[in-house]
């Protein structure tokens, strides 16, 4: 999908917000969700998405929108370096299937590095459920308000 086109109510995003999908989730508030992502490209690979905007990509969202993210993205890579102590964290987003977007409803991924640990590809390998709630409840313990 390219830049131009309208928002998919069918994505797998929007499914999960409506609840009709399950996500191994770490925190929520009216604004955001944030879970695990299930094809993890290293441990502790972290998503926050809107629950409010029907925006595909940053170039489509509000700023407000966009404000509100940022601030999850924060609160949660603040989390993910207290429970997991990687040595460095990557936050993507993608814009369009080109860059390397594969659903179409705006998110930022939080990815902990470790020294001498390879990233894994984007989007392959699912993950074990048991373990991405266990990691899901370690970062959502260190989360501060
Ligand atoms: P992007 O390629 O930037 O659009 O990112 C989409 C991300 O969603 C990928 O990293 C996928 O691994 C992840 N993903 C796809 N389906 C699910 C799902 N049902 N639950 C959690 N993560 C998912």
């Amino acid at each position: 999908m390219s830049l131009d086109g309208g928002y998919d109510d069918g994505n797998i995003f929007a499914k999960i917000v409506r609840g009709e999908i399950p996500c191994v989730r770490v925190w929520e508030d009216e604004q955001v969700l944030v879970f695990m992502d299930v094809f993890p490209q290293s441990k502790g690979h972290t998503l926050v998405i809107s629950k409010t905007s029907k925006a595909r990509n940053l170039l489509d969202a509000e700023a407000k929108t966009l404000g509100r993210m940022i601030g999850a993205v924060q609160k949660t890579a603040r989390a993910v370096k207290a429970a997991l102590n990687p040595d460095g964290l990557m936050v993507s987003q993608f814009n369009g299937a080109p860059a390397g977007q594969t659903v179409f409803h705006l998110h930022f991924h939080i990815i902990p590095r470790w020294d001498n640990v390879p990233l894994g590809r984007h989007g392959e390998g699912m993950a074990d459920m048991e373990d991405l709630k266990a990691l899901a409840a370690q970062i959502a313990a260190r989360l501060e308000a």
